[in-house]
């Protein structure tokens, strides 16, 4: 078993996401400190940060491919936009041009 990837504390959602698209492309793996349990305040925060396993290290080259992709086309990269009026790059979760606030149509 191999340690595929530490999630930030708050990235537990993402965690489960990733877990799950995995398993349907049938690479094996498992979730460790995916609960906020009581265990909280008596263990090192770093502790509670969901690490993603990979079970069948054969399966890990894999895996590591899926999750790079996957970084990579997170949702607010994967819509980022051009302004029309200024150029500027802009992230997906903007309706507005932070630059030059012209609106996204
Ligand atoms: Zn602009």
């Amino acid at each position: 078993m191999k340690k595929l990837h530490v999630f930030n504390f708050w990235d537990r959602l993402q965690a489960g996401m990733l877990k799950d698209i995995l398993a349907k492309e049938g690479i094996e793996c498992m979730l460790r400190n995916d609960q906020l349990s009581s265990a909280v305040g008596e263990i090192p925060f770093v502790e509670c940060c969901p690490e993603l396993w990979i079970v069948d290290d054969e399966a890990y080259p894999r895996a590591r491919l899926f999750l790079d992709a996957w970084l990579k086309n997170e949702p607010s990269a994967q819509n980022a936009w051009i302004c029309a009026s200024c150029g500027e790059h802009c992230d997906g979760q903007f309706g507005a041009c932070w630059a030059c606030g012209a609106l996204h149509d």
